[in-house]
């Protein structure tokens, strides 16, 4: 099943999404899990949070560029690292828009697969920035308020209009 993606504006992506309970981690869940890949895969996206798919909760897939995906429940991300790196990031909420992104350059993530075995992994480069995007997601924040200022100013207009759209 693919599911709508919820653009900026919709104030799903704003909120502070809620844990999943280990119970909840059935088939059904599984299938929900798979869906949102096919959602990412159809949509063209190399993640995607459940917000994104107007589910408040604190689940999000992605791929590692590579073809090999993660799905990630609860997670909790810490920098390992005072070492930064900068990507150009782009967002299936936030349709046609891409800016560069400073962020932590290597993370540690803890969280649940959908097994609901604990998972804990060191990531760097790629799968680091997909990650820390994902995860900003559970917290109610898009990529487009970690922007330089100058590129904040560049965007406003187009963020405005998108605003507008889908504000319901
Ligand atoms: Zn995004």
């Amino acid at each position: 099943m693919i599911y709508e993606i919820r653009k900026y504006g919709d104030p799903v992506l704003k909120q502070v999404a809620k844990e999943v309970e280990l119970n909840e981690i059935n088939d059904d869940f599984r299938t929900f899990l798979n869906d949102m890949v096919e959602t990412m895969y159809k949509k063209d996206g190399i993640g995607l949070a459940a917000p994104q798919i107007g589910v408040s909760k604190r689940v999000f897939v992605c791929d590692n560029g590579e073809g090999v995906v993660r799905k990630v429940i609860n997670p909790i991300i810490t920098a390992i690292t005072d070492e930064t790196q900068e990507f150009e990031e782009g967002c299936l909420s936030v349709p046609g828009i891409y800016k560069k992104v400073v962020r932590p350059k290597k993370i540690n993530v803890k969280y649940i697969n959908e097994n609901g075995e604990s998972v804990n992994e060191d990531l760097d480069e790629f799968l680091a920035v997909v990650m820390q995007h994902e995860n900003d997601h559970l917290d109610g924040i898009l990529f487009v308020e970690k922007v330089s200022p100058i590129a904040k100013r560049m965007i406003a207009k187009k963020l405005k209009m998108l605003k507008k759209e889908n504000l319901k």
